[in-house]
């Protein structure tokens, strides 16, 4: 009984990796930012830092450190 008692608490039951991602149903926040190579404005799913370049999706590849 113990015993049983135990691994079922000491495990917390479900959940743990349960809830990976957690993308579907809730979209992503997107920011608003401007290219700093084209000047067009874009969303990119982050916050854009202040001083850091942010790129549109057309030009984020050609600034990508290989
Ligand atoms: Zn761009």
């Amino acid at each position: 009984m113990s015993y049983d008692d135990n691994e079922s608490g000491g495990r917390g039951g479900r959940g743990g990796f349960g809830g990976r991602g957690g993308g579907y149903g809730a979209p992503r926040e997107m920011s608003d930012a401007v290219c700093s190579d084209c000047g067009q404005p874009c969303q990119v799913p982050f916050k854009p830092t202040e001083g850091r370049p942010v790129y549109c999706r057309n030009c984020f590849p050609k600034h990508r450190k290989f």
